[in-house]
């Protein structure tokens, strides 16, 4: 049997299993070993961790973990041309790789993971953000995972991470930065992959916070920013109307201005504002 570090470099594993790559799965492989195991340190200590991984493809990432010491590994791959190669990680690191043949969006891995769970994927930038979104909404908080370590397109990246007061600043940094802490941690230009997509890419770390940084319903929040921003040229007055009576002193009283645009109001503003809402706590 085979160790982690006696397998076949990744150009020869994709030649020998046919892997070309298909654009409609979003397939960008990651084929240097020594940049997969810098990502998967950049989720922390994976000792004792379960680690989620989507998308694995020939399964660079996924040594990568592995070498870097997860517990155990669950990757599910769309692509059933992947398996037979991954099933050769699976024999290299006993007990160690459960690989799924699934969509991740119709899949719950909760059945297949036991916590510590840690998230770590070079996503398909076609349903990247779909699951940050499902990842960042579960019906309870804290998630059942620790951190988030994800590949994005550098410009998915920054608006995860961006402040008031710019065009990227919107819905997915409120959701990201309400119950978690994100921080890019790695940029990586087209070369990086193979075949080298057409934009830059960055990995974010979201660590989840055991609490929300300001207290707030979660619906009553999201439906607040969604209609904010539909609609983000408008001032907040106009953009809200209709979203409860006396708009515009539910605005005052949180601390808004009604001339504001949502692009302005910071995360602990809309907060305040989902609490004076029908329905929120002090509405
Ligand atoms: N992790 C590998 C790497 O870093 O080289 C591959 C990354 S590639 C950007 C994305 C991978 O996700 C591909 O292997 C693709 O087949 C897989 N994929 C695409 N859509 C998927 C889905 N809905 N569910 C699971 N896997 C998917």
């Amino acid at each position: 049997m085979r160790a982690l570090e006696d397998l076949p470099p990744l150009a020869k594993v994709i030649a020998a299993h046919g892997l070309s790559a298909r654009k409609s799965l979003g397939q960008n492989f990651l084929l240097d070993l020594n940049l997969t195991s810098k990502i998967a340190r950049q989720a922390g200590d994976l000792g004792g961790c379960d680690v989620l991984e989507i998308g694995p493809g020939p399964g660079g990432l996924t040594r990568g973990l592995l070498m870097e010491g997860a517990r155990h590994v669950l990757a599910i791959e769309k692509d059933s041309r992947c398996l037979p190669a991954l099933q050769e990680i699976a024999e290299a690191a006993p007990g160690r790789l459960t690989v799924l043949n699934a969509d991740a969006l119709d899949l719950d891995p909760l059945a297949h993971l036991t916590p510590p769970i840690r998230v770590v994927s070079n996503l398909p930038y076609n349903v990247g953000t779909e699951l940050l979104i499902r990842w960042l909404t579960p019906p309870e908080w804290p998630p059942f995972w620790q951190s988030l370590t994800l590949m994005f397109q550098r410009e998915v990246a920054e608006r995860i991470v961006a402040q008031p007061g710019g065009k990227a600043y919107g819905r997915l940094a409120l959701l990201a930065q309400w119950r978690a802490l994100p921080r890019i941690v790695m940029h990586l230009p087209p070369g990086a992959f193979t075949p080298p997509p057409k934009v830059s890419s960055a990995v974010v770390h979201l660590t989840a916070l055991p609490e929300p940084r300001y207290p707030a319903d979660p619906k009553i929040l999201e439906r607040v920013v969604a209609r904010a921003f539909n609609q983000r040229r408008k001032m907040l007055r106009a953009a809200l109307k209709g979203a409860a009576p006396d708009i515009e002193d539910r605005l005052l009283s949180a601390g808004i201005k009604p001339t504001d645009r949502a692009e302005t109001v910071s995360l602990e503003q809309f907060c305040a504002l989902a609490r004076r809402m029908p329905g929120g706590v002090e509405a």
